[in-house]
């Protein structure tokens, strides 16, 4: 039997070369082979993030992992934070910072929705170390103005923390000509390799708010002071240790994120947003909501769409039956009534009309009333039209 299609927001689909990467023989961590491989890796990471002066931190460990290598280090006990709600993942942040003794305000909005820049900066006003930011929440498909709140706490001199876990490598992104303090992500999303790494990219001034800590990092394995010595070293292609990194992944990461930087950052956000806008129209002509509620919150690496009257999340199983696997909803205000499809990575403009022709026999099946490839053939429309 074929294999579905994976089509959820993470884990994504692997190109070929990135897989056989990962599956070569181990290397020994302080290999030469292996430090060479994991330099070019950061060197390539800082490229990636557009941000020349950053700090790449690379360890084994999933998205949460990353959020909590970057906030343990710049906040302490009883400080300041604010965060921007644009869904299930900006609260995970509010309780990631709060358990590392952030005072948390929450400037939130309604499911599909974001705080207005006036909420953000009546927040701030009032100071606070750190403005966080998910830059695609993955449970509503919304994409926060990261350039204008980075802009903002910068008046406000807060450091700017940017959750870029569904965005980074799929969504534009310049981290230092926005001025972004420090931008985590993970493997298995738009920079298309298997789950297992967590990254964190600091710009002087994170890493001078680590240095003027007065207390020590809560956390062992997230302390920059353990991590940067040994950062340092790979770029200099030096042997280091202080926890075994992902080597295969990391072998495999380095050639996804090599295979991004050849195609161009340009090309690779361009092609995103000919994968939403495909998807996108196709929804719509099959007569489909969307859960963000205007079309500037729109995201580029995922759709998030609600059922139609009469449909409920059984759609998800039974797309699954025409062979694509998508995901159902998340955000606890809305779930249960809206699914969600990821498209970052490799995915191509084929997988995109496979997935709508999955999506519009289900429908069918449901009893859903859809006219016969009308929506598969707004999806390639749109991919020809979108720039
Ligand atoms: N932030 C965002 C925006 C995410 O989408 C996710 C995972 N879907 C996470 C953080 C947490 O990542 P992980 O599941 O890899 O721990």
């Amino acid at each position: 039997m074929s294999r579905p299609l994976l089509m959820i927001p993470g884990p994504v689909e692997v190109d070929e070369s990135v897989l056989a990467a990962v599956g070569q023989p181990p290397l020994g961590h302080t290999s030469l082979a292996f430090i060479d491989i994991f330099g070019a890796c950061l060197d390539s990471l800082r490229e990636a993030f557009c941000a020349p002066d950053g700090q790449p931190i690379v360890a084994a460990g999933s998205g949460t992992l990353a959020m909590e290598l970057a906030v343990a280090n710049v906040i302490e006990p009883g400080e300041r934070a604010i965060v921007v709600d644009t869904g299930y993942f900006s609260r995970r942040m509010a309780d990631v910072l709060t358990r590392h003794g952030a005072a948390v305000e929450i400037a939130s909005a309604p499911a599909g929705d974001c705080p207005a820049l006036e909420q953000v900066e009546s927040a701030l006003q009032t100071g606070a170390k750190v403005l966080a930011i998910t830059h695609v929440d993955t449970s509503t498909g919304v994409l926060a103005p990261v350039a204008e709140l980075a802009a903002l706490a910068r008046q406000y001199d807060a450091l700017t923390l940017v959750d870029g876990v569904c965005a980074l490598g799929g969504e534009e992104f310049e981290m230092e000509k926005w001025d972004v303090d420090i931008c985590l992500t993970t493997s298995q999303k738009a920079l298309a390799v298997p789950a297992g790494i967590a990254i964190v990219v600091a710009r002087p001034r994170a890493i001078e708010a680590f240095n003027s800590r007065r207390h020590p990092v809560a956390s062992y394995y997230c302390d920059w002071g353990l991590w940067l010595p040994v950062m340092r070293a790979y770029q200099a292609r030096k042997p280091s240790y202080f926890a075994t990194p992902p080597t295969n992944l990391i072998v495999g990461l380095n050639e996804s994120v090599r295979q991004i930087l050849s195609q161009g950052l340009e090309t690779r956000w361009a092609r995103h947003r000919k994968l939403g806008a495909s998807m996108r129209a196709a929804m719509r002509a099959l007569g489909l909501k969307l859960v963000p509620v205007r079309s500037n919150l729109i995201a580029d690496t995922l759709t998030t769409v609600y059922y139609p009257n009469g449909i409920d999340d059984a759609l998800v199983g039974r797309i699954g039956q025409h062979g694509v696997v998508i995901a159902g909803g998340l955000h606890p205000d809305i779930k249960g009534r809206y699914f969600r499809v990821g498209h970052m990575g490799i995915v191509s403009d084929a997988e995109i009309r496979q997935t709508v022709a999955a999506i519009e026999a289900a429908l069918k099946d449901a009893g859903y009333p859809v006219e016969a490839g009308s929506s598969v053939a707004a999806a390639q429309a749109a991919y020809k039209q979108a720039r």
